[in-house]
């Protein structure tokens, strides 16, 4: 075969796997769906497939709700493209791309549209997926769910309370009753050293003890 040929070739196969995969968990829960719909797990899945938290999410957050809010164009001022789509969208990053799927620093992690401190790297643990997963928040108020309905399965949608922006999704298939696994994508989140998040939490104890 001609190398260009090869290469053209290759590239729509790997098209065609990129498209399968996406709607691997899709396509099995769907099929379910109208008896059992319960999103695949991402543990019952085989390597490469995507697991619920794959697929992006559909819920309408009460904004009613939350404390920070801003305009289309403050968020669009904010974050960057891929935050936005994101955090403001209900968007999904692929996995094992993200800045944080694979990361170990010792730390914090703060929601990217409110600095609203989320999850600590103690709880933070590799599932495998591809996203970085956390045990439990920081602390519960800080993060809300809602039931997410849509590709056919049921989800559960984790938003942050203070500003609406959506994180992921969260599961309960963590073995040995440890947590729930909060699949975060890493485009909602901001990384923070320890040492640099002990001086923002004095910082913040100092700012409300100021008249
Ligand atoms: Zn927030």
């Amino acid at each position: 075969m001609h190398p260009t040929r090869f290469a053209l070739v290759a590239l729509a196969l790997i098209d065609l796997l990129a498209f399968t995969l996406t709607g691997c968990s899709a396509s099995t829960t769907m099929t379910a769906a109208s008896d059992n719909p319960v999103p695949k797990d991402a543990l019952d899945c085989a390597p490469g497939e995507l697991s619920a938290c794959g697929l992006p999410s559909n819920v309408v957050i009460d904004m009613s709700k939350v404390s920070v809010r801003r305009t289309e164009a403050e968020w669009r001022a904010r974050l960057t493209p891929e935050q936005y789509r994101v955090a403001r969208e209900q968007g999904t990053e692929p996995p094992f791309r993200g800045a944080y799927w694979n990361h170990h620093d010792d730390g914090v992690y703060f929601c990217v549209g409110c600095d609203t401190p989320l999850f600590d790297s103690a709880e933070k643990f590799d599932s495998g997926t591809g996203w970085p997963s956390f045990y439990r928040p920081i602390e519960r108020a800080f993060v809300a769910t809602q039931k997410d309905f849509s590709h056919g399965m049921v989800r559960e949608e984790v938003h942050c309370a203070v500003c609406g922006s959506h994180l992921g999704h969260v599961f309960d298939d963590v073995p040995h009753k440890k947590g729930r696994r909060y699949c975060i994508n890493s485009a909602s989140l901001r990384f923070m050293p320890r040492a640099e998040y002990a001086a923002w939490l004095e910082k913040r104890a100092l700012d409300e003890l100021s008249p």
